[in-house]
């Protein structure tokens, strides 16, 4: 298995460090590959300079890390459409879709109030929000998979059926599960339905380095 971390951030993001410090961190650690994917929006007026930047990186190391370009795009409908425009998707080494607020279509988001008072309609949105994006072609992979319904009290109504539907979405669109070492990401259900066909890799989804080399340090901890 190759030592990789295909999610984290920069100041060109919400990040603290520069792609370059951050690319550095990785190197430093041994990583073979790393991605940085900072936060887009389809008017995002930055992404090409980012890009252009993060291309420069990754040619100037390109002897000591595999450094891919990308971006992490929130889910935006129910139909799995992410927030970043189809070219500049494409002109990327890899695009996140995530949830971070559950789809409501039209540009609208469930609040925290209606998530209660309608529990079953947001996990439902959710879980098709979800699995549409796993089909959406300019999708890599779903960040975080499941960190939204962590976060919104929703984690009972994922049930074994839906997990195992959501495994079997991730093999049937060819698409790696994110080990997300922010939110300890998937939940253990999720987890429980893995097997040894299941491609996954690891997210550290670090904002800082030193915030990667804490998780890592952590990570490797584990296995030793
Ligand atoms: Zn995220
Ligand atoms: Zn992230």
């Amino acid at each position: 298995m190759i030592l990789q971390d295909l999610h984290s951030h920069s100041n060109w993001s919400d990040g603290e460090n520069t792609i370059e410090e951050m690319v550095t961190a990785a190197i430093d650690i041994r990583l073979k590959r790393f991605a940085i994917t900072d936060h887009v929006w389809r008017n995002s007026p930055w992404v090409w300079d980012y890009l252009k930047e993060c291309r420069r990186i990754k040619e100037k190391y390109r002897d000591k890390i595999e450094v891919l370009c990308g971006f992490e795009a929130k889910c935006l409908d129910i139909n799995g459409s992410i927030d970043i425009l189809d070219e500049v998707a494409k002109e990327a080494d890899m695009v996140l879709g995530a949830i971070h607020r559950i789809p409501k279509g039209g540009g609208n988001f469930f609040t925290r109030r209606e998530i209660y008072r309608e529990p079953t309609q947001a996990f439902n949105f959710w879980f098709e929000s979800t699995l549409n994006m796993l089909s959406n072609s300019l999708v890599t992979t779903v960040a975080h998979v499941t960190a939204a319904l962590n976060k919104y009290d929703l984690n009972v109504f994922l049930t074994e059926k839906y997990a195992k539907k959501l495994v079997k979405q991730f093999g049937k669109t060819g698409k790696e599960i994110e080990i997300n070492l922010r939110y300890s990401d998937p939940l253990p259900i999720v987890l429980r339905f893995m097997n040894k066909m299941t491609k996954y890799h690891i997210g550290s989804d670090a904002h800082s380095t030193k915030e990667f080399l804490a998780a890592w340090e952590n990570q490797l901890n584990r296995v030793k």
